[in-house]
């Protein structure tokens, strides 16, 4: 028959009912998170009592090597996920014995904030909303706490690395002129060159890269015992560049090295960056923020003489990661260097388009989240001088460790103290070998998590105090343990 020549007809599929991606069962949600608020809560209240670190296991690294999920999940399996093998194989940065690098301890409340910051989902790049007031409200708060001016700009990045390089590009638009943005670095008549120290961090050096300069176009100067820029060389460098021709325009400032805590002579580097004409920027990462403490503020004495500070909430301001700042002393130069006129950021008279400036005509970043207020709600919570207080806390705790191992024969200083860092090894001739030995073990026995660096050569144990729950009772555990692994390396030695 000739009806059943007729190709096969596919049966239509029937169409998913249509569903948002909210909870089915609200009521269930609410108990569930509840749940999980708890846990964290508790996972904080009790930091103390687990490991620093461990590594994670074949099977929960396997958890993250699996197929898309097609299908829905219950709520409750992932939370159970997250509990079993997220949370007991983080950073450890949350805990007092966590020294290794610079790391922000987090607090409760800023869990709380990015919960409500998650809940509202507010996009931070621009538009007229209370979003973009509370960023200004952080970048008047710093302005002032620094000593820059009300007119000055600021703007939440992810993280140092990025505000340093946000900063090089305010300065190259500032020394060029705004058209260098169309005309591109080649149109130049000369070359521009940057200075800072052989200290400083390695972002500097990038952000020349990423803002096409060139990182040899960055003169790194050496420093003097105690870690700090050597004035009498970075002249000769700026004098030599001038000589040959270029065109310096930028010198970069540590305050807090990452090394050793050193923070350059600020005043000084002001001083010349006025005489010479170049624009003066301080990476500030950490150190930045001890400008809170009335005791501390004095050693950075000239940072308010800078044009742009760099510095990050998420280190010594223990906000959640990321909370990383850019402040620009001159509000125009910084927008000159990035607002665009593209047509959908155009602004409107009244309604959720208006603004004058919005934080899309400071940074590259158009999609941005609520960074400011999890700093908003740690600092409104906490206050400015408890957190000042919690800075100094961690400066006499690493003073205390450097009396410890002052004090201790089979343990030797290796730098200075400036803030917070505490650069020590074993005594005696060796290869630092063994210091970075003794940190792997620390950090494999969940009791510590030092880190090391390179000192004149020298691989050193490296105690980086940044954590508001570190105390001297932390100290004597890490001094102890280290001890005990020194005083055996010594005894085979010796055999
Ligand atoms: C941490 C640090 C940086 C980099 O900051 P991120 O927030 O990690 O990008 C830059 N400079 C110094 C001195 C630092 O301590």
């Amino acid at each position: 028959m000739a009806a059943s020549k007729d190709p096969p007809q596919a049966t239509p599929p029937t169409p998913a009912p249509c569903r948002d991606l909210d909870p089915t069962d609200w009521a269930e949600f609410r108990r569930l998170a509840h749940g999980m608020l708890d846990v964290m809560i508790d996972h904080i209240e009790t930091i103390r009592e687990r490991p620093v670190w461990q590594s994670a296991p074949a099977a929960t690294r396997a958890v993250f090597n699996a197929p898309l999920p097609r299908g829905e999940g219950a709520l409750a399996d992932v939370l159970g996920t997250v509990a079993a093998h997220v949370t007991p194989y983080a950073t450890g940065n949350t805990h007092p014995r966590f020294m290794g690098w610079v790391h922000g301890a987090g607090t409760p409340v800023g869990m709380v904030a990015e919960m409500v910051a998650a809940g509202l989902n507010m996009n931070c790049g621009g538009r007229d909303h209370i979003g973009i007031e509370i960023e200004r409200q952080i970048t008047r708060w710093m302005a002032d706490a620094v000593g820059y001016p009300a007119t000055a700009s600021g703007i939440f990045v992810t993280g140092s690395s990025m505000a340093n390089f946000l900063a090089t590009i305010v300065a190259k638009t500032s020394a060029l002129g705004a058209n260098t943005r169309a005309d591109g670095v080649r149109a130049a008549e000369q070359q521009l060159t940057a200075y800072t120290s052989v200290e400083s961090h390695g972002c500097v050096a990038q952000a020349m890269e990423l803002a096409g300069l060139g990182s040899d176009q960055l003169r790194r100067i050496a420093v003097d015992g105690a870690g700090r820029i050597e004035m009498i060389r970075l002249e000769a460098a700026i004098a030599a560049d001038r000589a040959a021709g270029h065109r310096p325009f930028l010198v970069v400032g540590t305050a807090g090295s990452v090394n050793t805590g050193a923070i350059d002579d600020l005043a000084h580097l002001s001083r010349l960056a006025a005489r010479e004409a170049l624009w003066f920027h301080v990476d500030g990462a950490f150190g930045a923020m001890a400008v809170l403490s009335a005791r501390l503020k004095p050693l950075l004495a000239g940072l308010e003489a800078s044009h742009s500070i760099a510095f990050d909430f998420h280190k010594w301001g223990h906000v959640p990661y990321d909370a990383g700042f850019l402040l620009v002393r001159d509000g125009p130069a910084h927008k000159a260097a990035f607002a665009s006129p593209a047509a959908y950021l155009a602004r409107a008279p009244r309604g959720l388009a208006a603004g004058e400036t919005w934080p899309n005509d400071l940074g590259p970043d158009l999609s941005r989240g609520a960074r400011a207020l999890k700093t908003w709600m740690t600092i409104a919570t906490l206050g400015a001088d408890r957190m000042g207080a919690a800075i100094e806390a961690n400066c006499d705790v690493a003073q205390y460790l450097a009396q410890r191992v002052a004090a201790t024969p089979h343990l030797a200083m290796k730098a200075p103290v400036a803030l917070n860092i505490v650069c020590f090894g074993v005594a005696g001739r060796h290869d630092g070998a063994i210091n970075r030995d003794i940190v792997m073990d620390l950090h494999e026995a969940g009791i510590a998590a030092p880190s090391w660096t390179t000192i004149a050569g020298e691989t050193v144990i490296r105690c980086a105090i940044v954590n508001h729950r570190t105390t001297r009772a932390d100290i004597d555990i890490v001094v102890d343990a280290i001890l005990q692994r020194a005083d055996d390396w010594l005894a085979a030695r010796n055999d």
